[in-house]
């Protein structure tokens, strides 16, 4: 039987603060729960609660009409992907209201991805190093994800921080470059006590990370995180 209940954290409008569509005013959905645990996360700790399909539906209905239009419904976390049954009835249900929608995922549940692709507009993928997440290696997993994204609009997310291995940086990188080195790679510093981009020594690291990354790859950027520096939610 499918399942028509998911943990939701918030629903709420405002800047997408990362990635290529920075900027944008987005709706978004914040499902409760990861498939992983990455040593730096800061969403985990924010509480959900049940929500049937009608409760988000009409939750995204009425944000859109106070505060839209918004550029997309982004789906975050967490981790959306774990609620696969939910948002194959969720996703065909916003197109069919004419809404554009943005996937952010960690980027390893590529089954699910299959399921729900047709519906998803674009993809915001992270590719996570272990010597960061301080979790296990997911390269194959964020291959196979990659591959099943690359039809639509798609862009590969890396958190790093000081203690990123470059060995494994540059496996990624080539990892992502055997797929498509034509993926827009964005390098965003970890957050800690301290957004990232204030700590100088991190920055030089990443520039540095964006030299190897562009011996691979066409697109290789820097970027922090813009809701952040707002101050916004
Ligand atoms: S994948 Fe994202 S939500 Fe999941 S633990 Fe890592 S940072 Fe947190």
């Amino acid at each position: 039987m499918t399942t028509q209940i998911a943990s939701v954290s918030e629903i709420f409008s405002s800047l997408q603060g990362e990635g290529t569509r920075m900027g944008e005013r987005h709706l978004f959905v914040r499902f409760e729960k990861c498939n992983i645990h990455c040593d730096y996360c800061d969403e985990l700790e924010k509480p959900g609660s049940d929500f049937d399909l009608e409760s988000v539906l009409e939750s995204i209905l009425s944000l859109e009409r106070q505060k839209g239009p918004h550029s997309y419904v982004s789906l975050t976390g967490g981790e959306p992907l774990v609620y696969r049954s939910f948002l194959k009835s969720l996703l065909p249900q916003l197109k069919q209201k004419g809404f554009k929608t943005y996937l952010e995922t960690n980027g390893i549940l590529w089954q699910a991805l299959r399921d729900v692709l047709e519906w998803v507009d674009v993809v915001a993928m992270d590719v996570k190093p272990s010597s960061v997440t301080k979790e296990a290696s997911y390269m194959e997993s964020h291959r196979a994800f990659l591959k099943i994204a690359l039809p639509k609009e798609v862009f590969i997310k890396m958190v790093c921080s000081k203690e990123i291995d470059l060995g494994e940086f540059k496996d990624l990188c080539l990892m992502i470059g055997q797929v498509c080195r034509d993926v827009p790679l964005l390098l965003q510093p970890v957050s800690t006590t301290v957004e990232g981009f204030q700590d100088a020594e991190l920055m030089t690291l990443l520039g540095e990370l964006q030299s190897i990354g562009l011996g691979i790859l066409s697109d290789v950027r820097i970027v922090p995180r813009l809701h952040k520096i707002l101050n916004i939610r």
